[in-house]
């Protein structure tokens, strides 16, 4: 009750207040923000993964304005020589408004990225997207294998089918790279899981299947019963870092991501940078209102 009372006043409250509570999860508004957090990470050892926060957009002619951000922001990272790789919502490209149009966007941010050897990771958005999200991804896989990754949600009920759609995707010519994530949408129960155990026992296996299939994976989670699970099933198939890596969100639980890197595992974290933070953080305390609890936890205890 009280986190849905905060999310839903949260975007009636004066800017700079939403700001207090949301700066530790977000690097800032410009891309020098995310520019300097990302140096900061790499001194720990850490690698990242950069994502402009956009609105969403309702014209098509709206996506050449992120497609430009996201053409300078790959080019400003790779002059700094950080190890980055890219994350971007194929709906800030009007993917859901004019497939083609889309596709075309995202298909010249890979290009851009692949230039420099780099990756971009295709997020996947709510349960309306995944069919385009996993065509588009599919697509864009046959041009360019190394350098483009998808997203599963361990929460979906079609994950089983998605996974094995993936690995027949998959061959050492053309590996197929996946970050599994439990999913952050709220979803019918038609479509969902929602019971938190049910949740972890299909990432783990989710997981099982990826490591077993030879498919690389970043596991995206701050839950330690997933991150001890997922280095067990690391110590069964004895993988290395050339199979998996962990990846969190900035700003959440540092302290179990030093444990990881301390273990001797590989980590990226997911910078969120952009002078749009205000209608992503409001939106997504509104689609998750548990985000609230965490916001205000994250206030009084740290890591
Ligand atoms: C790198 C990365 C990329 C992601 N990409 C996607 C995507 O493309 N599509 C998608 O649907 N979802 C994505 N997610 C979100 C993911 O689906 C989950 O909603 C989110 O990670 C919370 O689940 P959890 O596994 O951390 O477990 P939870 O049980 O939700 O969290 C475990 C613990 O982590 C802490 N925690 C978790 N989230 C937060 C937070 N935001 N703030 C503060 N503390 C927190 C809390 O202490 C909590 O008890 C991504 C997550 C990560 C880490």
């Amino acid at each position: 009750m009280i986190n849905k009372f905060i999310a839903s006043v949260l975007p009636y409250l004066p800017k700079k207040f939403v700001w207090i509570f949301s700066r530790r999860y977000i690097s800032g508004k410009k891309i020098d923000d995310a520019v300097a957090a990302s140096h900061k990470l790499a001194k720990e050892g850490i690698r990242v993964t950069i994502d402009h926060l956009g609105e969403y957009i309702s014209e098509i002619s709206q996506a050449d304005e992120v497609r430009k951000v996201y053409l300078e922001m790959i080019d400003r990272f790779e002059k700094e020589g950080i190890q980055a790789t890219y994350s971007l919502k194929p709906s800030s490209f009007g993917l859901q408004i004019d497939f083609e149009t889309g596709y075309n966007y995202v298909r010249e941010i890979v290009e851009k990225a692949r230039s420099y050897g780099s990756f971009v990771r295709i997020d996947m958005e709510d349960s309306s997207c995944v069919d385009d999200e996993l065509k588009l991804y599919q697509k864009l896989h046959d041009l360019f294998p190394k350098n483009v990754g998808i997203v599963i949600q361990a929460y979906l009920k079609r994950t089983p089918e998605d996974l094995e759609f993936l690995a027949e995707l998959h061959s050492p010519e053309k590996p197929v790279n996946v970050r599994l994530c439990k999913g952050i949408y709220v979803e019918p129960e038609n479509i969902a899981v929602k019971d938190r155990k049910e949740i972890n026992s299909h990432f783990l296996e989710a997981l099982d299947f990826l490591f077993q299939k030879g498919i690389y994976v970043g596991i995206a989670t701050h839950d330690r019963e997933l991150t001890d699970g997922a280095q067990e099933l690391v110590k069964r198939y004895s993988l290395t870092g050339k199979n998996y890596e962990f990846q969190m969100l900035y700003g959440v639980t540092p302290e179990l991501r030093k444990e990881l890197l301390a273990a001797g595992h590989q980590m990226r974290v997911y910078v969120p940078f952009g002078e749009q933070w205000f209608g992503y953080s409001t939106r997504r305390l509104k689609e998750n209102p548990r985000m609230a609890f965490y916001i205000i936890k994250a206030l009084f205890y740290r890591g």
